[in-house]
């Protein structure tokens, strides 16, 4: 399937503004309805052969998010801006019809939708911190290289601790409304739509779109913790051993660069923090 937007060079005329509003959105579309900044800028500088800095390109998504949701709103749709697992951000496709149960239906049946609140409890239930053993998962790989730039890397040897806003497969076919071979098709299924995500170790947690169309159901039910340097949900990358101040990926990176290497709480060193994975 062709999923790259049309180079402008093949087109008779060049784009103009609205065309390549229109042309982006059916991009992020058939990108399943997320996608990283990245490539929604790569995809409008392709559209818009246009000589513009960062900054203009930025501004310029900045505005093209306003103007298609201006019309979506009046649908009950919109696109919204979040931060993803490592802290930089998507674009988000959602449905904003308010009736819990109309909610994704022509996504998820109401079967489906229930399962995606169980496994929302298993990911982010009351839970403890355990030892770190065996391998590290890619964002707790991320926190070390960052915190061995920070820190002497030969003094730094890992956080001590982790806790997991993850579930293996095995945790989650335990699920007893649907057998596990249903379970198994389910969660290949939330990948695909970025409902859920598979991490390296055949761990499952909680992807962009879950947590675009969940984000009033998650603060009310869970505690989760809001990211120091965004104030966007954590839900990986670090915490305070006080359970009160979070960071993200990228924000860990800014916040030691730029603030300190202190908990703004509780003052212990982030050397004792927790990794979220
Ligand atoms: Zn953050
Ligand atoms: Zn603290």
């Amino acid at each position: 399937m062709d999923e790259q937007p049309h180079n402008s060079s093949q087109l008779s005329a060049p784009l103009d503004e609205q065309d390549a509003n229109k042309l982006l959105l059916q991009y992020l579309l058939l990108h399943r309805g997320a996608c990283d900044e990245d490539q929604l800028l790569k995809a409008l500088k392709t559209l818009e052969e246009t000589d513009r800095n960062d900054n203009e390109w930025q501004s310029r998504l900045n505005k093209w998010m306003a103007r298609v949701n201006l019309t979506l709103n009046a649908l009950d749709y919109k696109v919204t801006r979040l931060r993803n697992r490592y802290g930089g951000w998507s674009y988000v496709y959602v449905d904003l019809a308010p009736a819990e149960d109309t909610k994704a239906a022509t996504r998820l049946s109401l079967d489906e939708l229930n399962f995606v609140q169980w496994a929302i409890q298993r990911f982010l239930g009351e839970k403890r911190a355990v030892e770190v053993e065996g391998s590290k998962s890619l964002i707790e790989d991320a926190v070390d290289v960052i915190f061995g730039e920070k820190f002497d890397s030969s003094d730094f040897q890992g956080l001590q601790l982790r806790l997991y806003h993850t579930c293996g497969s095995g945790e989650l076919c335990q699920y007893e409304e649907m057998d596990a071979v249903k379970v198994e098709n389910l969660l290949a299924r939330l990948c695909q739509l970025r409902w859920f995500y598979e991490t390296s170790h055949g761990r499952f947690g909680l992807g962009v779109r879950a947590l675009a169309e969940l984000q009033t159901y998650i603060r009310d039910r869970y505690n989760v913790l809001e990211c120091t340097v965004c104030d966007e949900l954590a839900l990986e990358g670090v915490q305070c051993q006080c359970n009160e101040k979070a960071w993200h990926v990228a924000c860990l990176r800014h916040f030691l660069a730029h603030v300190g290497t202190a908990c703004p709480n509780c003052n212990s060193s982030l050397e004792q923090a927790v990794y979220m994975t």
